[in-house]
């Protein structure tokens, strides 16, 4: 059985702890590492690690660092394939939707090489007579980030490249259902020429994390998770008074418009709803279809998600592969259940899908509900699998209520060919992240990522100059030379 340690201080430790977590092949539900759970003396590992090089590591010139993260960024590169096969064995997805995921992080590296231009502060000159005033953005200290199993390798890329970037040490707390890319990212990033303890990986499960949230050691918390732990991470960092970014679970509705072009729309809902078996905070899982055009919309989708093959990621015609647990398998069942009896009519039923040779994999097949009302659990909640929900709305207005109302602020797109529409809904709609004739607004390196609402607690967005924010805290210094006549005490505020 292949064994899974930590990797601190510049190498693979097998750790302290004698407690292991299982990871699975979901494709064939067959366990194919153990995984180290760390503890106390593996965390406290890691913590001294990072204390004894963040200093040197803050005081290394920004330019030399974004020389190593340049360096890392040709390592990935040539290493993505290997990466992304990484990824597929322990999450599932196709191999080019895994290589497509690689890519969105590296896109973050290559952002964290121009970090010199975005440390520099603002500089005043004479903002009294003969006195300068500057900003400038200095490293917190030790972060620590804790990710989810949906992108093993891009959610954690968009947040250790910004962090070290800007002079912070990193301890990432990747999931432990598919955590072997992390190890081969902290390897790369040693190879590149970062410093041992820069960058330090430590598994385990929420003993983990709950040690990393009571650090005293640990200045800020990044997290991407599902709802319901985010707020708790956003609770537990808060009252240890650290600064905290936790983006949570999504439900993103895709609006289609009677003048919409029709099949670019369902090209756009076929892809965001099933691709990656609908484990995407960004997937589309409600599609809201306005005025008179529901009928030929769910025809179309039907007929299209009728042709999808589900199958492993070495089969290389595969659309959409298996979910990532025996126990999620089971959560989406109960809601395709639930669905049918809150009175949703069920289209197309992913639940028999059987796979040759594949019999223990964690497969379901698409699944298409019409008629879903607000009213309804499989409406209100993430169900986080390829399960697609239509609802029917009368007007525009009905559907932007539907998209404002809901708990959830991730994601939305409208399809549309009015102008008018689409500048309405982006001015009006309570989303972090908006489309227009796109399924899936995910914002590029140099933008920021992040929801509204109940998709994320905490005031910065990930990567993009947020990140850069998030990372750094401000300084600014007032300064003056004064020749040797002492003015003497002063003691009204100083003004102009
Ligand atoms: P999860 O919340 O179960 O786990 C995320 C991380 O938190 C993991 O590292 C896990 O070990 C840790 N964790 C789990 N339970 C914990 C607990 N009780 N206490 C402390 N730590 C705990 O999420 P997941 O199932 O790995 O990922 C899927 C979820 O992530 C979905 O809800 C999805 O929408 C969300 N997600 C959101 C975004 C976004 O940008 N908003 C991006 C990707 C995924």
């Amino acid at each position: 059985m292949n064994q899974l340690g930590n990797y601190i201080h510049g190498r693979l430790t097998n750790g302290n702890s004698k407690e292991s977590l299982s990871v699975y092949d979901p494709s064939t539900g067959e366990e194919i590492s153990k995984l180290i759970n760390s503890n106390l003396l593996d965390f406290e590992e890691a913590i001294n690690s990072s204390k004894k090089v963040f200093l040197e590591w803050s005081q290394t010139t920004p330019l030399k660092r974004s020389r190593i993260i340049s360096k890392y960024k040709e390592l990935i590169e040539k290493n993505i394939e290997e990466i992304a096969k990484m990824v597929s064995k322990e999450h599932g997805k196709t191999l080019d939707d895994a290589k497509g995921s690689v890519t969105r992080g590296l896109e973050v590296v290559e952002f964290a090489c121009g970090i010199p231009h975005l440390l520099k502060g603002e500089f005043s000159q004479n903002v009294g007579t003969n006195i300068d005033s500057w900003s400038v953005r200095q490293p917190l200290g030790i972060c620590a980030g804790i990710t989810p199993f949906n992108f093993p390798a891009m959610v954690p890329m968009w947040m250790f490249p910004i962090a070290i970037a800007c002079g912070n040490t990193f301890i990432l707390k990747p999931s432990e259902k598919d955590p072997s890319c992390s190890i081969k990212l902290a390897e790369l990033f040693s190879e590149a020429g970062l410093p041992d303890g820069v960058f330090n990986v430590l598994n385990g499960d929420k003993n983990v994390v709950n040690l990393i949230l009571e650090s005293k050691d640990i200045s800020s918390i990044s997290f991407v998770g599902s709802t319901p732990v985010a707020k708790y991470i956003y609770e537990k960092s808060a009252k240890n008074l650290k600064r905290v970014q936790a983006l949570g679970g999504a439900k993103n509705h895709l609006v289609v418009m009677p003048d919409a072009n029709i099949d670019q729309a369902v090209d756009g809902i076929i892809g965001a709803a099933y691709g990656s078996a609908g484990e995407r905070c960004m997937a589309v899982s409600v599609a809201v279809a306005v005025g008179n055009i529901a009928d030929e919309l769910v025809e179309k989708i039907y007929d299209k998600a009728q042709n999808l093959k589900v199958a492993p990621w070495t089969d290389t015609e595969s659309d959409m592969g298996p979910l990532i647990s025996k126990e999620h398998l089971g959560k989406v069942r109960d809601y395709i259940d639930l669905g049918i009896k809150e009175g949703a009519n069920i289209i197309a039923d992913g639940r028999n899908c059987k796979l040759q040779g594949y019999e223990n994999g964690y497969f379901i097949g698409p699944t298409l509900f019409d008629n879903v009302t607000d009213k309804m659990k499989i409406y209100k909640e993430e169900i986080f699998g390829p399960v697609l929900s239509v609802v029917r709305s009368n007007n525009y207005e009905e559907a932007l209520k539907l998209v404002n109302n809901h708990e959830f602020g991730n994601g939305t797109s409208i399809y549309t060919s009015d102008g008018e529409v689409s500048r309405h809904f982006t001015t009006n709609s309570r989303i972090g992240m908006v489309g227009i004739n796109v399924p899936i607004p995910v914002p590029m390196a140099f933008h920021s990522f992040g929801g509204w609402k109940s998709s994320i607690f905490g005031d910065h967005a990930m990567h993009g100059i947020e990140g850069v924010r998030f990372y750094t805290k401000l300084k600014t210094v007032t300064s003056r030379w004064p020749k040797s006549i002492n003015p003497g005490p002063e003691f009204k505020m100083p003004t102009n």
